[in-house]
């Protein structure tokens, strides 16, 4: 008997020593592509009904991850529970067919939907635009590190600004310049509208143009008839512009000849020391609204760190996706398989190795799955506008969506590569898999603008959006840039984003096992990874 304690108590020791970088292995051995495969398979089936927020869809899935959460052992988050309820407005905009646009002597109208798109986040049962003076302002920037701002020496309010899409950059292409060929936030058109808001302008219509925007005409027109969500604001958006709207290619022409302007003068607003220029033209249009407040959930499980629990590090996956929909082939389920089930399942992986742990992490780590992602971004705007630990004490972000089930890859594409201090992270921990960092490709789409990460950015929180996408093992570069326009075109926001047998998670699975490592190494250090200097970003932190 003592001889078997003595065995015990040696066994007791050897445990307790584990070496750190044993308890990290068993830890990592944790994280298998049968795990992945079953929560993607399980949150990617019918029976979540496409889980959309404030639907049936809703309560499946996000009692589904709060048993998961518990199963894993991460602590309930928000005070005493999973769920952060996360209040909605739901507003549905009717704008009049027409839009008048009036010069001295004559005037010319636009149609709905072929020249113009206009929205109002303004909860207002009836919203007037009434003979309001236009001002063409270039990009409609301000961006005090670049000494830039159109709107300088110029009274627009109670106007309506015209504004071009994207940043000065896009035609400059001066890496030094607005980043060159990538978009900064500045040329996000949800940056347009609240630049203009701030001015006091009445209405913004941005120009839109492919390239620019990332995404053609029928993208913006297709959605001004459904529906909308936001998160609900205390004030119903009054302090927003009346109207929000979009002109398209020609009409912007058009409306340019109108007040005598060739649009050749849109390239002059890429220069250093453009101004603002009126157009004596005025725009006049009236658009109906009604709206509802609902409510949904962000979902939040947490693991408490050992010494320093107050700072913490937050992994997050979106759980919303469009739910059912309009019949296509039979089918009627948005599934939002890849959108964002494989990003669900690689958190729940990650989640399930840090428990793992024998040694705790001494930073907490918090494992967050936003709502309303697909809407704007809603759940992850509601947590930083409510943060369950103090915004300067969290350390990072590390967020995924739409993770392609194309097997391993060679490259971490990291979008919005350049912005901070965490891009190293990944280049330290990524040559241990045999994989390199590859900057977002396509930077120009301002993709970085455009997941639950930039919540956290926009909060001065360093937030990473980076997975395996471009460069098969298997198969190289090409197939997988191949596969993943396949993707977009047939499956990206359809019934077809649906869970197959030939997918193939390994891929997902080792990016599980690397952003796991990535964040255990934040979890033991006691410094902050900072914004880089050139980030639009960092006077916020
Ligand atoms: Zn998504």
């Amino acid at each position: 008997m003592k001889q078997f304690l003595t065995f015990l108590f040696f066994i007791f020791l050897f445990s307790a020593c584990k070496s750190p970088i044993a308890d990290l292995n068993q830890a990592l051995s944790t994280i298998t592509i049968e795990d992945v495969e079953r929560q993607s398979k399980i949150l990617g089936s019918d029976a979540f009904m496409g889980r959309k927020p404030c639907t049936e869809g809703e309560k499946i899935t996000i009692n589904y991850l709060e048993a998961e959460f518990k199963r894993i052992g991460l602590e309930p988050a928000a005070n005493g529970s999973y769920f952060q309820e996360v209040s909605l407005m739901e507003i549905t905009n009717t704008p009049d067919e027409k839009l008048q646009i009036s010069g001295k002597d004559k005037s010319i109208e636009f149609d709905l939907l072929t020249d113009f798109a206009a929205f109002s986040m303004r909860a207002e049962a009836e919203l007037e635009l009434n003979k309001s003076e236009i001002v063409f302002v270039g990009y409609g920037i301000v961006a005090p590190e670049y000494n830039w701002n159109d709107y300088e020496n110029v009274d627009v309010k109670g106007k309506t600004v015209v504004v071009l899409v994207n940043d000065p950059g896009l035609v400059n292409g001066n890496p030094e310049f607005f980043k060159g060929n990538a978009m900064t936030y500045y040329g996000r058109w949800t940056y347009k509208y609240e630049e203009a808001a701030r001015q006091g302008a009445a209405a913004c219509f941005i120009i839109h143009e492919d390239k620019g925007a990332g995404y053609g005409w029928g993208v913006v027109s297709n959605g001004n008839e459904a529906p909308r969500l936001f998160l609900a604001d205390k004030n119903g958006y009054s302090d927003r512009c009346a109207i929000q709207a979009w002109l398209s290619q020609d009409a912007a022409k058009k409306l340019f000849a109108e007040a005598g302007l060739n649009s050749e003068i849109w390239k002059d607003a890429a220069n250093p020391g453009f101004k603002a220029i009126p157009l004596n033209l005025s725009a006049s249009m009236k658009m109906k609204n009604s709206w509802r407040i609902d409510k949904s959930n962000n979902v939040l499980g947490l693991l408490k760190g050992s010494s320093r629990a107050d700072e913490v590090i937050i992994y997050s996956a979106h759980w919303d996706h469009f739910g059912i929909g309009r019949k296509v082939d039979g089918d009627s389920i948005y599934n939002g398989a890849v959108d964002n089930g494989t990003s669900l399942a690689w958190m729940l992986e990650i989640a399930e190795a840090f428990v793992a742990l024998e040694q705790k992490p001494e930073r907490s780590i918090l494992f967050f799955a936003p709502t309303g992602e697909e809407s704007g971004l809603i759940g992850a705007t509601h947590y930083v506008q409510n943060p369950l630990f103090d915004l300067k004490k969290t350390v990072a972000n590390i967020n995924n969506d739409m993770m392609l089930p194309y097997g391993r890859m060679k490259d971490v594409m990291i979008t919005g590569f350049g912005q901070s201090e965490l891009d190293n992270y990944v280049s330290e921990i990524a040559p241990k898999y045999d994989r390199y960092v590859l900057p977002d490709p396509n930077p120009h789409t301002g993709m970085y603008f455009r997941a639950d990460h930039f919540a956290f950015a926009k909060a001065g929180v360093p937030a990473l959006f980076a997975r395996g996408n471009c460069d098969s093992r298997e198969h190289g570069k090409e197939w997988a840039l191949k596969k993943e326009a396949d993707w977009l075109a047939n499956n990206y926001h359809k019934v077809t984003d649906e869970y197959e047998t030939w997918w193939d998670l390994s891929g997902v699975t080792e990016d599980a096992k690397l952003f796991f490592e990535i964040g255990y190494k934040l979890s033991m250090e006691s410094t902050f990874p900072e914004w880089n200097a050139n980030s639009e970003f960092k006077h916020l932190r």
